[in-house]
């Protein structure tokens, strides 16, 4: 406890008494911190969190804390010097105390009003001096995305534009002005993020209701999916983000025998497509499957290994060339397969002519015709 008022508790939060959570009251205010000690239980490589609040008011004194909790012996210890460093920090507001460095300047009272304006709890990460946020949107009630704003110094803001980023690879271009401050860079990355509103809704549709053999684990813009449609069977779309609903590219990977009626049916009802469905319902009436689904089935069920090296996952691709005889199906990779046929001396390559680039030979399976492309062909 200190004088003036104010006051902290310190309560440890498990057994091995290296989470601890706390209330700090200064001048009537309370905050809440948590301080989390590494298993060594060395305080000086501590973890604080706090209350916004009180992280924005502590960032003016981060140099003191630091060197603060670097001399404190234990959380106790460290919460009676932050505690004492609000003193300091009032003390010094009415001129009578020279400690804690607070930063006075024009730029970081301005920072201060503009994150204030904005409201703190879309700033999920700060800088101390407030040269870097990140700022947080929501664009559905499951999904965020974070823009990281940097500004430079005070020469710069807020005549130079501050530098943004983007987890996401259609980088978010910011439109500057000296007139504009934190809150323009959220409505404009909320604008940002509308364009791609549906694609995202579209795709997560597909990602929760098939099985997606590729990509592993889709990012934000990941445009294309491989969707299962059986065993060694699946179809390859690559749809446009801006108009997610519209028929994407197909690509067909399987036996010939299972990809050609299927090819043939999205060619007779192609005329049927209906962009006022979703993607993945205008892909079951025209392809006239019903895709298998995580609720039904296994993702093991798809992912047949390749019957030369016996992996799944070659250099992140998969087993996509399929022998064509009915009674054998086995997927290989391509590189697989080219390296298999080129070993034989009986395979033999078109030279000339539409099969150009083209590996004839026997399946190593069923020794049934099988041919490949050559590879960086496809
Ligand atoms: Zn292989
Ligand atoms: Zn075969």
């Amino acid at each position: 406890m200190t004088e003036n008022g104010n006051w902290h508790i310190l309560i440890p939060q498990n057994l091995e008494k290296t989470i601890w959570t706390g209330l700090i009251r200064v001048e009537g205010e309370e905050f809440q911190i948590q301080i989390e000690l590494p298993r060594d239980k060395n305080i000086k490589h501590a973890s604080i969190r706090g209350d916004w609040r009180l992280v924005r008011h502590l960032s003016k004194v981060q140099g003191t804390l630091e060197s603060r909790l670097k001399s404190a012996v234990d959380p106790k210890a460290f919460m009676q010097e932050v505690c004492s460093l609000f003193d300091n920090i009032k003390a010094s507001k009415t001129g009578t105390h020279s400690h804690g460095v607070v930063d006075d300047s024009p730029l970081y009272q301005r920072l201060v009003e503009e994150v204030e304006t904005l409201g703190w709890e879309m700033v999920t990460n700060l800088e101390s001096d407030l040269s870097q946020f990140k700022l947080t949107c929501n664009y559905s009630s499951d999904k965020t995305h974070n823009v990281t704003v940097q500004v430079h110094s005070e020469v710069q803001h807020p005549s130079n534009p501050p530098v943004s980023a983007t987890a996401l690879q259609d980088d978010f271009q910011l439109h500057w002005t000296p007139k504009l401050c934190l809150h323009d860079v959220i409505t404009q990355f909320e604008g940002f993020l509308l364009k791609y509103r549906s694609f995202w809704e579209e795709m997560a549709e597909i990602d929760n209701d098939t099985w997606v053999l590729e990509p592993e684990k889709p990012g934000p813009m990941d445009v294309s999916r491989r969707i299962a449609l059986g065993s060694n069977f699946s179809i390859q779309i690559v749809v446009d983000p801006v108009h997610p609903r519209m028929l994407p590219q197909c690509r067909f990977l399987g036996a010939d025998n299972v990809i050609n009626p299927v090819r043939k049916l999205l060619n007779t009802n192609l005329h049927a497509w209906n962009s006022h469905s979703s993607l993945l319902t205008n892909l079951r009436n025209i392809l006239e499957v019903d895709f298998p689904t995580p609720a039904e089935s296994q993702v093991q069920d798809f992912k047949e290994e390749c019957g030369i090296c016996y992996s799944y996952s070659l250099d992140s691709v998969i087993p996509d060339q399929v022998c064509d005889n009915p009674h054998c199906n086995k997927p290989f990779h391509q590189t697989c397969l080219y390296e298999w046929l080129r070993a034989l001396p009986s395979s033999y390559q078109s030279i000339t002519g539409v099969g150009f680039n083209i590996l004839y030979g026997e399946c190593p399976y069923c020794s049934k015709a099988i041919s490949v492309k050559k590879l960086n062909e496809r």
